[in-house]
């Protein structure tokens, strides 16, 4: 089945290696040989419309992208979508599986494994009874695919764990998006009802140690159930 999802993916291709001919065209081509599109540019965010049928929150992603789907099934059995759209980075490689270069796609919609997403579908629906919402960072926020690990670490950009090794590859961590003024005191999660409604519901910031320094938008899920900060209990 063919999903719109996967139709911005071909359009969004096509885009590529438009601009990357016209480039070749204006004898500017060598750098654009070893990068698929440059994916530090980023593109307008409305280039690429939303799917036109954007899947609801927790609908599976098994059934509406059995292509993503088979890229995280090792590490993700049951992802859901979040309800959320944002914009990703996918890696290329060469025939030796080196990573030469990523592509930008946008309006993708997000994923979480099973019990993080219902966990975060709750918490919202929990802080929309006070006129509170948490959203995710709009690039890469959400559950990540290998590929994605390899060209943000390729980038090298943000604060990122060791390919593979990502609670974002399981489905498992969240970037919130922070406040658009730079010099804001406060991010949404510091708001004591909404960090509490958030451990409540199974997520913390941080992975296993805690908040991480310079990343403080990244939280873990280790629900279901209550989250607790510090170290994990001994087994
Ligand atoms: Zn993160």
């Amino acid at each position: 089945m063919t999903t719109n999802f996967q139709n911005s993916r071909f359009v969004f291709l096509l885009y590529c290696v438009a601009t990357i001919l016209l480039l070749g065209a204006q004898g500017t081509s060598s750098a654009a040989a070893d990068q698929i599109c440059d994916p530090c540019t980023k593109l307008n965010v409305d280039v690429i419309p939303p799917p036109a049928t954007k899947p609801m929150p927790l609908d599976s992603v098994k059934d509406r992208d059995p292509e993503l789907f088979k890229q995280i099934q090792a590490k993700v059995t049951d992802p859901r979508y979040t309800g959320e759209l944002g914009n990703i980075t996918i890696s290329t490689h060469d025939k030796d599986g080196r990573v030469n270069g990523c592509v930008f796609l946008q309006n993708v919609p997000y994923w979480e494994s099973g019990p993080a997403a219902q966990a975060l579908v709750d918490v919202n629906r929990e802080l929309a009874k006070r006129g509170k919402k948490l959203e995710a960072d709009p690039l890469n926020g959400a559950g990540r695919t290998l590929g994605q690990e390899e060209s943000i670490a390729w980038r090298n950009s943000g604060i990122h764990a060791k390919v593979g090794k990502s609670n974002h590859g399981f489905g498992n961590a969240i970037d919130f998006k922070l406040d658009p003024d730079p010099n804001a005191k406060q991010q949404v999660w510091d708001d004591p009802f909404v960090n509490a409604t958030l451990h409540a519901h199974g997520w913390r910031q941080g992975d296993t140690w805690g908040p991480i320094k310079n990343d403080e938008h990244h939280w873990s899920f280790v629900g279901p159930g209550p989250a607790v900060d510090g170290p994990p209990p001994s087994p």
